[in-house]
């Protein structure tokens, strides 16, 4: 998982991530901090962090680092990633995020903030990354280093912001009870204050920040999250939600403790917010049930490669009104253009409010589909796997926008090799699952014959 022995790259998809005191030292750290610091010639950087044990260590590095260029820093604390990038935009200020997202407890990563609020553009990441290796850094004279303060204020702006984004009247009459599984990370007070907002009454689990996870792994996948699903079985809960490690992913229960597929809340939340003429983007391993929510609102839907940044910036492109991948990473234009989970369990709610159905009601009012994924070990070189499958596939119709995707009536496959292992992941959506499941077996062994 650790990308910093690759060479002259620094930042992943995700930042930097690697194993405190051991690849991110404070060597190392600090003088992050110093190329981030010269690069940006800015007055102030926002920073703040998750709940992880290394998060204080790590960030009075990087801190340390800014303020000897005679960049000022202000500190949020912990909080979720998607609040500190509602403060970038607001204050419109760079910003620096101390976490790991999902990843286990020994690791941590950093993440840069564009003033805008998104992930920061790789050419930019580019610039740091120059400066870190040449170690061409600011020195800033005795009285002009940077200082430090501290800002509290910052995650009940982002519950407030997040909670003026929907109708919170409709909302709060409904009186919902909620349970909400934070699993120990950075969302610990802001979901269950938006919720509290939002006029539901709040059970919460594992909300307390405790940096070892020790609860649950913070990856919200459904074998996760055992004690939340046997918790709502119980019943009388009207949804259930749970978030990872830093919060910009939400994943839903049903009012029976069912896990929702992250392709259908956003095909749900997609159905709530897009209207006639609306521009939504999705990336190409999404389910065809967005395609078909777009269609019946009449609104526009782009396909990206794999990735938030890129959906991101596709959406800032052409002024997108919601975005986000079959993870659970929701992106609502109006509100910001980051992945962001108390949003999505704003933006939920509100859909529940507005209908009067429960959400699995409202997961039977989409088109369904049955989407498979699987991986096969690499064995050669993508690029000679690529192009003995592309000779196989001539007479299919293809899209390479990202990996290879092949186009039927029946439904659709992608091949699309992983960027940190060496594996290719074959998706496949169809009507039904039992065709769903035969074109990926029709497919996994295309892979493996091509890698063999
Ligand atoms: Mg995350």
């Amino acid at each position: 998982m650790s990308r910093i022995e690759e060479g002259p790259r620094l930042f992943g998809t995700n930042g930097i991530r690697g194993i405190p005191n051991d690849d991110l030292n404070v060597e190392f750290c600090e003088n992050v901090g110093k190329a981030i610091g010269s690069y940006m010639q800015t007055g102030e950087i926002v920073v703040g962090k998750d709940t992880r044990i290394s998060g204080d260590m790590i960030l009075s590095a990087v801190v340390a680092g800014i303020l000897s260029t005679g960049t000022k820093v202000v500190d949020l604390g912990v909080l979720p990633t998607p609040a500190l990038q509602y403060f970038c935009r607001r204050n419109s200020k760079p910003g620096v995020i101390i976490t790991a997202s999902h990843n286990p407890p020994q690791f941590n990563g950093i993440k840069c903030i564009h003033v805008d609020g998104t992930e920061m553009p790789r050419s930019d990441e580019e610039g740091i990354e120059k400066m870190f290796y040449e170690e061409d850094f600011m020195r800033a004279g005795w009285e002009s280093i940077g200082t430090y303060r501290r800002y509290s204020g910052a995650v009940e702006e982002y519950v407030q912001g997040v909670a003026s984004m929907v109708d919170s009247n409709l909302i709060r009459e409904k009186h919902y009870r909620i349970i909400v599984d934070t699993g120990n990370g950075a969302s610990f007070s802001s979901t269950p204050m938006l919720l509290r907002i939002l006029g539901c009454s709040v059970v919460t689990l594992n909300a307390n920040p405790d940096g070892t996870f020790s609860a649950r792994q913070s990856e919200p996948k459904p074998e996760n999250l055992s004690a939340l699903a046997a918790l709502m079985k119980s019943g009388g809960f009207m949804a259930g939600f749970a978030h990872d490690g830093d919060a910009d992913r939400t994943v839903v229960f049903d009012e029976y403790g069912e896990f929702i597929d992250g392709d259908k809340t956003l095909a749900l939340i997609t159905k709530n917010v897009a209207g006639e003429g609306d521009v939504v983007v999705t990336p190409i391993s999404s389910s065809d049930s967005i395609t078909d929510v777009c269609r019946m609102a009449g609104a526009k839907l782009i396909r990206t490669k794999v990735g938030a940044p890129i959906v991101s910036r596709t959406m800032i492109e052409n002024g997108a009104k919601v975005g986000g991948e079959e993870n659970g990473g929701i992106i609502y234009g109006p509100h910001q253009y980051c992945r962001d989970g108390a949003m999505a369990v704003a933006l939920f709610l509100e859909l529940m409010a507005k209908t009067g159905k429960t959400p699995s009601e409202l997961i039977r009012s989409i088109p369904q589909y049955a989407l498979v994924k699987r991986s096969v070990e690499l064995r050669k070189p993508w690029k000679e796997v690529r192009t003995v499958l592309l000779e196989e596939l001539e007479h299919e119709v293809t899209d390479l926008m990202d990996g290879i995707r092949i186009i039927r009536d029946s439904g659709w496959v992608l091949i699309r090799p992983s960027g940190t292992e060496p594996i290719v992941r074959v998706y496949a959506e169809a009507k039904k699952l039992e065709t769903a499941t035969e074109m990926e077996d029709e497919f996994v062994q295309l892979v493996k014959a091509a890698s063999s």
